[in-house]
């Protein structure tokens, strides 16, 4: 019997295919007391993960710093020394009309940053499959030299390239579900023959530079305001799935943002917490689905209604690790 109990912990163990990267470092990053992306977000995540139930499907990792050549393959060195520059040593630094530094900013970038980084060399060293980062600040704003929309550092594309040139993957996906359109990641990979960015945004909104310009390598979903979630997993059966399986990516990174929920301020598409556990299921039946990829990377991007962001956080990632 005793010897029984130990082989079921033991399968147990090896079944825990999901990791959460995250730091506390992440909660002292501030913006002042008006702006929407707060510590209360990841608070708010954490909170309901451990009270779900949820925690206990995951194996957790503490996130660290990324390193300088990792930030140096997606942004230029100008905006880096910038970056490092403009970080107080008190008080806060304004970098645009909404993104501002404060002294722990800079770290807490880094930090997110490399918690993607390390998701890609657990999935190569086989530890597990997929991997969640609750990480902020979010990335998919910052261009190869500026940065906006609360982004500094782009950490799926930092993470995307680490797989592409520390790890020597051949060809990888990026899909960001975030309501706003990812500038920064088709600014820094778009045209890549070696990636492939699916981008699914509410038309007309923040940044708008989506109705300039759609890279070769990107496939853009834009939705009117008022669409429900049942027409974006339509677009996602029909276009997102099918596209990945021909693409056939050797890693998957998902720029999670959570905004396009009904009850988010920031934007006007309708979904609900079983439209994102039906994204988060997506992804693992493509994962599943093709025998060379070797496992996903999400990072959290945006969602600033607390609650609805947690509970659409917490449906995704028990997806992810079911
Ligand atoms: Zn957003």
């Amino acid at each position: 019997m005793l010897k029984l109990l130990k082989f079921e912990k033991k399968a147990e163990k090896a079944m825990a295919k999901t990791a959460l990267f995250t730091h506390a470092s992440f909660l002292k990053h501030k913006m002042g007391d008006v702006n929407p992306e707060s510590p209360a977000r990841l608070e708010k995540i954490t909170e309901l993960m451990f009270a779900s139930g949820a925690e206990s499907q995951i194996e957790k990792y503490e996130a660290k710093m990324v390193s300088y050549t990792d930030m140096l393959a997606a942004h230029d060195a100008d905006y880096l020394q910038y970056l490092s520059r403009m970080s107080p040593k008190e008080g806060m630094t304004v970098i645009n009309e909404d993104t501002a530094m404060n002294p722990y900013t800079w770290e807490a970038a880094q930090l997110a940053a490399g918690a993607g980084c390390q998701a890609v060399d657990g999935i190569m060293a086989s530890q597990f499959q997929r991997a969640f980062c609750a990480v902020r600040p979010p990335g998919h704003h910052a261009h190869r030299d500026h940065s906006g929309g609360f982004c500094f550092l782009n950490n799926v594309c930092i993470a995307a390239l680490h797989a592409l040139g520390v790890h020597g993957l051949k060809k990888v996906a990026i899909a960001d579900f975030d309501v706003h359109h990812g500038d920064g990641t088709s600014d820094i990979l778009g045209g890549r023959e070696d990636v492939l960015i699916l981008d699914g945004f509410q038309e007309a909104l923040y940044p708008y530079a989506h109705l300039h310009h759609c890279p070769t390598n990107a496939i853009y979903s834009p939705f009117p305001e008022g669409t429900e979630g049942e027409a974006l997993r339509r677009t996602m059966d029909e276009v997102w799935f099918p596209a990945l399986l021909e693409f056939k990516p050797e890693m998957i990174f998902i720029s999670a943002g959570f905004d396009a929920h009904r009850e988010e301020d920031q934007a006007q598409l309708l979904m609900v917490e079983r439209d994102y556990a039906f994204l988060g299921r997506r992804f693992v039946n493509v994962l599943e689905a093709l025998p060379d990829c070797k496992g996903l990377v999400a990072c959290l991007e945006g969602g600033y209604s607390m609650s609805s962001l947690a509970r659409s956080c917490v449906s995704f990632v028990r997806q992810l690790a079911s």
